[in-house]
């Protein structure tokens, strides 16, 4: 029986195959295989990580020797032998899986090393200093990973000597108390673990791959995999990595660093990164001493750095990805250790995109899909300007994006107080709480010193589009006397700050803040975006403004202009009031015609910007309830006139009063009187009387719309119906402006959209009018204005009825809000502020429907809609323009089932055109609808 290959060669390794040789694993084979200067070395297979779980962590049968074979090929190709007590062959022992976990698994260097091979690498070196402090790495590596000592045991033994010898840096230590501190170490292994540092080399190597493997189950491990969805798809087990150990700690002239190929924060197409003189594996990224910026190594080692530049230009051109990678440099020599992509910012990953491309390194499309769509949201908030280089205060999780200076508040009443007399602040506590909610509206950004990306602060802060940083711990904030404390240094309130929450940072003072900008290589980006996209990205404006928002960020239209919020404006909403208070038709349209003047000027304005485009405007949709007071404002203004008559009949009385309590008052009588006798003159103009009467019809008013599902209610096209001036006059508004900018050469396309449809009948009324109406202006313009008829499709008897609403309706348009409500039967702010975070939590719902267009429900009703629609139109056009529209997975989804456009808010729209590219180019590799 041959037994399965665990282990191969980096010569050998199929650099393809990330699932069997981890990322690290395969990206060393393929570096080897394509000349670059990787130590010599081997993997252990993912396949042998799950056979030993399979056998309840025992190592698989036939891998050690396997092992063995290998190491004997490493000392062939090393000239050294493994614990060979003259000239040792060191190795690395280090974790890999087929996804980036990055410090979620543990490695350990200089394995191989004991009491007797530590002496003779000295000898053999001449440096007595390297030999030891490679021993203590591997002591204290293989101390922590091998045997669960844990860390702070080494340290702090390691900063003891530290302070013994007066030193600062690790680097400063001799030979002689690196030495002390291996005897040390050594001693606290046997205390720790009641066993001994295994001196034996294979005895290391066995532990330490086992080790690696049991880290993949390790808290740490399973926790990063949860929080970032890593599925047993995307990654099952991690591989082992043995490397021959390259030697950046012995001296001046090694020394060891982190690579990007490009700007990670910018793009720019340079060499980037940070390096550590004398110093060996994690020591860069671990902070032990600071590090020098790579540019610094072009004057220090010349030849090296010019080494890094060919390393970086073949990288770049084998992989076609910026990548990151890891080297070290031993007496002058460069090796490379790792590489994988770099991650970066959207901007950096817009213009490498564009760069890229123009470098003839990748097409279109892959720069197209090298950037999720969601991503883009960067892009839309203020930030740090991109040229700052000052240093951070301290930093946190980015938790939401922008940036935002101000002065530091301690307590949500404080920035309300402060923030309604004008004032920036910064909203700064441990943690926050519902009952912070003022304090939120108030400030220009949040920070926090607790809590994660799902804390209160974090969550509130997004969905209010705020900046925020939560979680810095190195903050110590006090909100009881006001103080925040970093290190030495102490704030308090009215001290300005500046919030980075796009990068997680916090800086003293303001900071220069640049306005989200679209930059020429986004715009490139996203005209080949265009090309590719099926779907069309049109938006959601109600307003002139919102309109050239729109077509700033490339809509292709309008898909939703509602009406009713032409009506909320302060000089229009009294007229409305009239409207909905009128008592007679007549009444009711003397009210239209003061409001039909309005309409027509915002239509002509956003047809006049929208040139050339469909424009959709849904006829009024909300009950009319929403345009008055509500009673509970009301009763509290008659209580206040109530009282104002009150207070009055008391003063009238207060000289009887005062008469009556007796001498002692007396002198004081006779002004009173005076002042009374003006209060009578007040009484008697009645100043009150007309607003009680007029506040207590409106309750009245208020009182008869009243209705228990508003939402459920006399709304939408049934409002229309009731009230068939309203919509006439806003087809006649439309029509009207329509033709008026038709004769000013504006092409247009308006399409007339009427919500809350369930019947054809309902469709066939309106149409009346808008024929009639249609005809007249026509006529009376002498111009043809070209219009659509359709429906939004938001109940779901209109998804069953579709065949027979598509007979009238020419487009169809999908309001998932409503629908979405309709399908589940929850109303929206019942379902999110009692059980919807219930139910993901319990995962008895994955995401809030609300939010992520639930495809499995609504998206069926929106599948059959569309096929029955256009069995009786074919060329039926169906959009979708609820909240979920400009998600890139509803988007996607969209694609699958035949939508002709999506339309989101205008800054959504640029996130929603990469992704409409994004589902046509990985079509492809979907699974088929079913
Ligand atoms: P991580 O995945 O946490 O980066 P690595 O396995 O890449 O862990 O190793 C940790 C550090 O040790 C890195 O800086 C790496 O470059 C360094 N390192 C790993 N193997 C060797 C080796 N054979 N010689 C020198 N340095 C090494
Ligand atoms: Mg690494
Ligand atoms: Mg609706």
């Amino acid at each position: 029986m041959s037994e399965e290959t665990y282990v191969y060669s980096f010569e050998e390794g199929d650099g393809k195959n990330k699932q069997l040789l981890g990322g690290k694993g395969a990206n060393l084979c393929e570096m080897t295989q394509i000349g670059l200067p990787v130590p010599p070395g081997f993997v252990i297979t993912t396949s042998a990580c799950r056979e030993f779980y399979h056998q309840k962590k025992k190592l698989p049968d036939g891998l050690m020797e396997q092992v063995d074979k290998a190491m004997a090929d490493l000392e062939k190709k090393t000239g050294k032998r493994f614990g060979d007590p003259e000239n040792p062959l060191l190795v690395s022992v280090r974790s890999g899986a087929a996804m980036s976990m990055p410090g979620m698994m543990d490695t350990i260097l200089n394995l191989g090393l004991n009491d007797q091979s530590v002496q003779g690498l000295a000898k053999l070196t001449n440096n007595e200093r390297f030999a030891y402090d490679a021993y203590r790495r591997l002591l204290q590596l293989f101390g922590k990973v091998g045997l669960r000592v844990e860390d702070e045991h080494f340290d702090r033994v390691f900063d003891a000597e530290k302070d013994r010898m007066g030193v600062a840096q690790d680097s400063d230590l001799d030979a002689e108390s690196l030495k002390r501190i291996c005897k040390e170490f050594k001693k606290i292994i046997k205390e720790k673990t009641g066993g001994k540092f295994p001196d034996e080399p294979r005895e290391q190597l066995r532990i330490a791959v086992e080790a690696v493997f049991a880290s993949w189950m390790g808290k740490r491990a399973v926790d990063y995999r949860r929080q970032f969805h890593i599925t047993p798809e995307m990654a099952n087990g991690t591989a082992v990595n043995i490397c021959t150990m390259v030697f950046g700690n012995m001296g001046e002239d090694s020394g060891t660093g982190v690579g990007f190929t490009r700007n990670p924060g910018t793009g720019e197409n340079r060499l980037y990164g940070e390096y550590l003189m004398n110093a060996q594996g994690e020591d860069v990224v671990a902070g032990v001493r600071t590090p020098q910026p790579l540019k610094e190594l072009r004057a220090h080692m010349p030849e090296v750095y010019r080494e890094l530049e060919e390393l970086r230009h073949t990288l770049e051109t084998y992989y076609r990805e910026v990548q990151d990678f890891e080297f070290t440099i031993e007496k002058g020599k460069l090796y490379c250790l790792q590489t994988r992509t770099g991650k970066m910012n959207a901007w950096a990953l817009i213009r490498t995109s564009n760069d890229l491309v123009n470098e003839g390194l990748i097409s279109e499309e892959e720069a197209i899909l090298r950037i999720p769509p969601a991503m883009l949201e960067q892009l839309l908030h203020r930030r740090v300007n991109p040229n700052y280089d000052g240093v951070p205060l301290a930093s946190g999780l980015a938790a939401s994006p922008g940036a935002a200076s101000g002065k530091i508040v301690f307590t949500a009443d404080r920035a309300e107080r402060l923030g309604r007399m004008g004032e920036r602040v910064i909203l700064v506590r441990e943690e926050t709480k519902p009952e912070d909610i003022h304090g939120f509206f108030a400030a220009q950004a949040i920070l926090t010193s607790r809590g994660g990306r799902t804390s209160h602060a974090a969550v509130v802060a997004r969905g209010m589009g705020k900046p925020c940083v939560s979680g810095c711990e190195e903050l110590l904030i006090d909100s009881t006397i006001g103080e925040m404390r970093v290190g030495d240094l102490l704030l308090r309130e009215g001290d300005i700050i500046t919030i980075d929450g796009t990068g997680g940072h916090v800086y003293q003072g303001e900071v220069p803040l640049v306005d989200p900008e679209f930059v020429e290589d986004l715009l490139t980006l996203l005209e080949w975006a265009d090309e590719y996209a099926r779907i069309r990205v049109w938006a959601n404006a109600d307003t002139p403004e919102a309109a050239l928002k729109a077509r700033e960020y490339g809509a292709r239209g309008i898909g939703l202009c509602r009406t009713e919020r032409m009506f909320n404006q302060p000089e229009r909403l009294p007229i409305m009031r009239e409207l909905i208070l009128a008592e007679t038709t007549e009444e009711r349209r003397k009210a239209i015609n003061q409001l039909l003047p309005f309409q027509l000027e915002d239509f002509k304005s956003i047809f006049r910007i929208m040139d050339g485009l469909p424009v959709t405007v849904r006829l009024l949709d909300p009950p009319l309830h929403e345009f008055l007071p509500t009673s509970e404002e009301l009763l509290f203004e008659i209580n206040q006139l109530k009282s104002f008559s009150n207070s009055i009949g008391a003063i009238e009385n207060l000289p009887y009063t005062m008469r009556i309590l007796g001498k002692s008052l007396e002198e004081y009588i006779p002004a009173v009187e005076t002042a009374v006798g003006e209060i009578e003159k007040i009484r008697l103009k009645k100043p009150d009387a007309e607003l009680w009467k007029s506040k207590e019809e409106l309750l009245q008013r208020v009182k008869n719309l009243s209705e228990v599902n508003p939402m459920l209610g006399h709304r939408g096209v049934r409002l229309g119906i009731s009230y068939p001036e309203i919509y006439e006059m806003q087809i006649r508004a439309i029509m009207e402006a329509a033709a008026e900018v038709v004769k000013e050469g504006v092409k247009l396309q308006p399409e007339i959209m009427v919500p809350q449809v369930c019947t054809l009948q309902e469709l066939l009324w309106v149409h009346k009018i808008v024929r009639e109406v249609h005809d007249e202006v026509q006529a009376k313009h002498g111009v043809d204005v070209h219009m659509k008829f359709g429906t939004m499709i938001e109940v779901v008897r209109a998804c069953m009825r579709a065949g027979r609403l598509a007979e009238l309706a020419e487009f169809f348009s999908f309001g998932t809000n409503d629908l979405t409500q309709a399908t589940f039967s929850f109303s929206r702010e019942d379902a999110e502020n009692k059980f919807l975070p219930l139910y993901k939590e319990n995962e008895i719902l994955q995401d809030n429907p609300f939010e992520i267009l639930d495809v499995k429900g609504v998206g069926r009703l929106m599948m059959i809609t569309i096929e029955w629609g256009r069995r009786t139109r074919k060329d039926l056009v169906v959009g979708i323009c609820g909240e979920q529209a400009g998600h890139p997975a509803a988007i996607e989804f969209c694609h699958d089932i035949g939508v002709d456009h999506v339309s989101c808010s205008p800054p959504r729209v640029p996130i929603a055109r990469l992704a409409a590219a994004h589902a046509a180019l990985k079509q492809g590799s979907r699974m088929p609808m079913v």
